[in-house]
């Protein structure tokens, strides 16, 4: 059932509370210049204070720890950003794409398995992505090889992953995988469930425009994986991927832009306030005036963006092409999978004429994600064009007023969102959210063909 606006207004006065009692006080301080085990410790750390609480998965089923309503939901990452609470960044793949990839297309054993250890605090990367298959992913050519040994099946890997966010910490990896070499090429992927201490496994490091090591590259030499960590059927791996790439839409965007009309702004205006060696406060300028004047309104304008598109999901009308807005009917009457329009048009050509012929022929875990569409449309493309687009003007405006201070600033607090307030460094940060999840040059296809009905890209 869902909350009433009593209730709503009760679980925002109890998280309110919370979060002033349990907020690590000047962590951001606490976490500027830190090393991996010092960032690691205290993302761990964090994750189980959220999860005591019951804040940790709010997504989640309540059987596996959640059960929050969108609406709870949003109140919830409302309360934290005003409260500046730290991110869940080493969470953010197993609580999100493992999560779902698992609720959606996982046996009930991967579940009873690997839902337990994230809330105990495993963390997953996603090894997706590799050298030439990006934005169209489905040319992965990493391989996987299914063999009967002594023990059992297992599939032998073989071949290099990159970008992978948090392998370097990471306890295991959604990994895909060519399975069948000789099917075109959406229908011969499979998805596995990779144990990172698995032999014949390298990961290096690679270091950022920041100085960061965030995301690294994964190299696979014969690294065994047992038959039973496939997720879905063999060679069926490309649809099931979609649960995972709907992960990083909806709710993960509310948090995001919280956190930028919050901590954000509120840094941003600090920044305009602070009078410079001749006592001149750049706030004092109606031009610079006028800018703060036109993010707050932006902000505004992403939040109810952010609140149509998890309002709609809980209704459940997302899926349902008779309750969207006529731009978004004319897109789900176009594809075969209710979120195919968030998929790079590589990815969508492939649903469309998916390895199951529609989606009637998929398997019923899977059947069951798209009937009900996750976080699908056009409107969810626009969501993040729109957020990385603000942040990145938010903070490029950050670093123009900062002037030739930031650019002395050599580190960033760990734990933070993109908008720490060391306004160069976020700068720089911020252009990477434009690339992960489909770029937004491939948001703007999606857009142009799924919301606004313009012609295919050849
Ligand atoms: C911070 C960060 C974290 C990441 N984390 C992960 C992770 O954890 N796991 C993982 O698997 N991957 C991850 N990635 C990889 C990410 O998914 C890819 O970088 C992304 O899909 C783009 O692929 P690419 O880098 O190969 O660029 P390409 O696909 O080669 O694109 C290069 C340029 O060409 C443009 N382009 C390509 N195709 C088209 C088209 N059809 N129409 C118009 N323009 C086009 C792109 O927009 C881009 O500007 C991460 C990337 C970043 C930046």
């Amino acid at each position: 059932m869902n909350a009433t606006l009593a209730d709503l207004a009760e679980l925002r006065a109890t998280i309110r509370d919370w979060c002033r009692a349990h907020v690590p006080a000047d962590w951001r301080r606490a976490q500027t210049g830190v090393g991996d085990d010092e960032f690691v410790a205290f993302q761990q750390a964090w994750f189980q204070e959220l999860r005591r609480a019951g804040y940790a998965v709010p997504h989640w089923p309540a059987e596996w720890g959640g059960g929050m309503s969108a609406a709870e939901q949003m109140v919830l990452y409302q309360e934290l950003a005003a409260a500046d609470a730290p991110r869940l960044v080493l969470a953010f793949v197993s609580i999100h794409h493992a999560a779902a990839t698992l609720l959606t297309a996982g046996t009930d054993e991967q579940r009873r398995r690997h839902l337990p250890g994230i809330l105990d605090g495993e963390i997953w990367v996603q090894g997706f992505s590799e050298p030439e298959a990006g934005s169209d992913l489905a040319s992965l050519r990493t391989t996987a090889r299914r063999e009967s040994r002594a023990g059992g099946d297992v599939f032998v890997v073989n071949g290099q992953k990159l970008w992978a966010s948090g392998a370097a910490h990471a306890d295991w990896c959604l990994l895909l995988a060519r399975s069948d070499p000789a099917a075109p090429k959406r229908r011969g992927i499979s998805y596995l469930l990779m144990d990172m201490r698995s032999p014949g496994l390298d990961v290096r490091p690679i270091r950022n425009a920041l100085g960061d090591s965030h995301f690294c590259e994964i190299f696979l030499n014969d690294v065994e994986i047992p038959a039973e960590n496939l997720v879905g059927p063999e060679n069926s791996g490309w649809q099931v991927a979609q649960a995972t790439l709907a992960a990083e839409r909806g709710m993960t965007m509310l948090e995001l832009a919280e956190r930028l009309g919050n901590v954000g702004l509120r840094s941003l205006v600090e920044t305009c306030r602070r009078p410079d060696a001749a006592g001149h406060r750049p706030i004092d300028d109606t031009l610079v005036a006028d800018r703060l004047a036109g993010f707050d309104t932006e902000i505004a304008g992403l939040r109810a963006l952010c609140r149509d598109l998890v309002e709609r999901h809980d209704a459940g009308t997302v899926g349902d092409a008779s309750q969207a807005p006529p731009a978004m009917r004319r897109s789900q009457d176009r594809t075969a999978f209710g979120d195919a329009g968030q998929a790079p048009p590589a990815m969508r050509r492939s649903q469309d004429r998916t390895a199951f012929g529609d989606a009637s022929q998929a398997p019923p875990a899977v059947r069951r994600s798209q009937d009900r569409t996750a976080f699908g449309g056009a409107d969810a493309s626009v969501v993040k064009v729109y957020y990385s687009e603000l942040l990145q003007r938010m903070t490029g405006f950050g670093a123009e007023i900062a002037g030739l201070a930031a650019q002395t600033e050599l580190s960033k607090p760990a734990s933070s969102g993109w908008e720490s307030g060391r306004w160069l460094l976020d700068f720089i940060g911020s252009w990477e959210w434009t690339i992960p999840g489909g770029t937004n040059e491939i948001q703007r296809t999606i857009i142009g063909e799924r919301g606004l009905g313009l012609p295919r890209e050849p």
